[in-house]
């Protein structure tokens, strides 16, 4: 059980100060503008793309980086789901227009739309953009008027949305440490990165996990913070860099290379092998295989 006063809500991180046996972390109540100092054996910043904890231990590292890429998402209602009620649907090429639909529980659809606004190039993100801005409908429909499928009406889906947010796609480069003493990164404080993919939070969660095994070996400790940064960093660089490339949704850009024609089968355009190699590629780039996951023990 993790106790009562164990959560404080409504509190915001402004500062640390690492101390030879401890960390003393300063929030502030940003109702009441009140200050309190805690102490603690570490301090782990979850605390976001945004991050404070990121802020204070690399202060010249600027804002967040943008490719071009702006993004428009929002949940529509619906009666029945389509297909089989567990299809994820990729449509276009996530260089210059994707959208990606997917059942979120029995009577609500996701949907997203990426847009490139502007030439690729990785730069500073010239405004503040958070996934929860508000979008219109009236910017989006015209952008998805003409991708037809026979069982989903994209222009309904849009219309129908209860909400839309409008954010850009943005990441930050791979940090060269997480851990500094007492203090370490998870998620993504450490490692924002595109959603292609769909890795932020999976990667988030896996960071837990190797915290943990580096906890059992090392405690509570600096020592302990070092081997999770040495065991968890290098495979998060890899995941940062494969979503610049549009992770596993290359396989889009691949077959929208080669079709500038339209096509009535996708054996027409590639064979199995080289579509399987495109998704290979992918898999080898971050040392996945479904095996060596089922084989791993178990924490608890
Ligand atoms: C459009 C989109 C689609 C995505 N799709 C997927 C997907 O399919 N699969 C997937 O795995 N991931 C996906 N992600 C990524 C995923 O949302 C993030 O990787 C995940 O939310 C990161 O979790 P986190 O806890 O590290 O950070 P966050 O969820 O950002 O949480 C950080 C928390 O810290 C708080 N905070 C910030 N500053 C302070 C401070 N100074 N003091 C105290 N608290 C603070 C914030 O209020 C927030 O509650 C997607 C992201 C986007 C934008």
């Amino acid at each position: 059980e993790i106790g009562q006063n164990t959560i404080r809500l409504g509190q915001k991180l402004i500062a640390f100060r690492q101390r030879p046996s401890h960390v003393e972390v300063d929030f502030v109540n940003p109702t009441t503008g009140k200050i309190n100092t805690e102490r603690g054996k570490i301090l782990i910043g979850a605390d976001g793309i945004h991050s404070t904890v990121r802020r204070l231990l690399f202060p010249n590292e600027g804002p967040t980086l943008w490719d071009g890429i702006a993004v428009w998402r929002g949940v529509t209602p619906v009666k029945n789901l389509y297909l089989d009620g567990r299809t994820i649907i990729f449509m276009g090429n996530p260089n210059d227009r994707e959208l990606i639909i997917f059942p979120v529980d029995e009577s609500n659809l996701n949907w997203a739309l990426a847009i490139r606004k502007e030439k690729a190039g990785i730069r500073p993100t010239p405004i503040i953009s958070d996934w929860d801005n508000l979008g219109r409908k009236e910017d989006v429909l015209p952008l998805v008027s003409d991708l037809k499928l026979s069982f989903i009406d994209t222009e309904d889906l849009v219309r129908s949305s209860t909400i839309i947010n409008e954010f850009l796609m943005t990441d930050r480069d791979p940090l060269p440490q997480w851990s500094h003493d007492r203090v370490t990164l998870i998620g993504d404080a450490a490692h924002p990165m595109y959603p292609n993919g769909g890795n932020g939070a999976s990667q988030a969660i896996i960071d837990s996990r190797g915290l943990v095994l580096a906890f059992r070996e090392f405690g509570v400790t600096p020592k302990g913070l070092q081997q999770y940064d040495e065991l968890r960093r290098p495979t998060s660089t890899i995941f940062v860099k494969m979503a610049r490339q549009a992770g596993p949704e290359k396989l889009l850009k691949f077959v929208d290379e080669r079709s500038r024609e339209p096509f009535g089968n996708l054996s027409d355009i590639a064979s199995p092998e080289e579509l399987e190699e495109v998704v290979a590629d992918y898999k080898r780039a971050i040392n996945w295989s479904a095996e060596k996951l089922n084989h791993e023990p178990p924490l608890f």
